[in-house]
């Protein structure tokens, strides 16, 4: 099974990511756990292209390229054969990140990055993304408090609101795939919570 989890600032996704592993672990299944951009040799290397550098370094179309092709090569090189090994994937971030981030919040909109994305992964989409997701003002308020999350400087209220939004409407469209899952309370509660939304995958 491939699962990804995403989701804005500060709703406490890393954290989650580790919980969810040993959780799944706890029931004897065999997971990778893996992040993006990154998870493979030529994908850390566009990631260091993405993330170094000046906000604007990218035309946006050039960026949302360069996320699409690291993806490409993250699938095909290190999520599917997993996949293929029988076992299960887990993914920090992966193309709904896009469709939120370089497609919603972007100038370039959810339906062309989309595009790309799909023929990026060959249709390889996850069997289920689960979105965390916190009601308005608390992800940021966290996410200001807290030093990985680095770009979170140099963008506007606004545009977080966007990549909520563009997170739901894709949840809208696609709610076999995407859910929704609230991320406030513990770190147990929410872990709970995530697994509950696996519920049908894990029988
Ligand atoms: O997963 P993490 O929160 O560390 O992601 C780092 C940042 O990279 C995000 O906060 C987001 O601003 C940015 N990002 C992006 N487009 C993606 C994935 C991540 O702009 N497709």
């Amino acid at each position: 099974r491939f699962i990804t989890l995403e989701g804005g600032e500060g709703a406490g996704k890393s954290t989650q990511v580790r919980a969810l592993a040993q959780a799944l672990k706890d029931r004897d299944i065999d997971v990778l756990v893996t992040r993006e951009p990154g998870g493979s040799e030529g994908a850390e290397k566009i990631r260091e292209l993405l993330l170094s550098g000046a906000e604007d370094r990218w035309t946006a179309r050039a960026e949302a390229l360069l996320f699409a092709a690291a993806r490409a090569d993250h699938y095909e090189r290190t999520i599917e054969p997993a996949l293929q090994a029988g076992r299960w994937v887990l993914c920090d971030r992966f193309l709904d990140s896009s469709l939120a981030y370089q497609g919603g919040a972007g100038e370039l909109g959810i339906e062309q990055v989309r595009a790309i994305n799909a023929f990026a992964v060959d249709d390889g989409f996850p069997d289920r993304t689960l979105v965390l997701a916190l009601a308005e003002g608390g992800a940021r308020a966290r996410a200001r408090d807290n030093e990985n999350s680095d770009r979170i400087g140099g963008r506007s209220e606004q545009y977080h609101q966007k990549v909520d939004l563009a997170f739901r409407l894709i949840a809208a469209e696609e709610p076999e795939r995407v859910r929704i899952v609230d991320a406030s309370g513990t770190p147990g509660e929410v872990t709970r919570r995530l697994m509950e939304a696996l519920r049908d995958l894990l029988q």
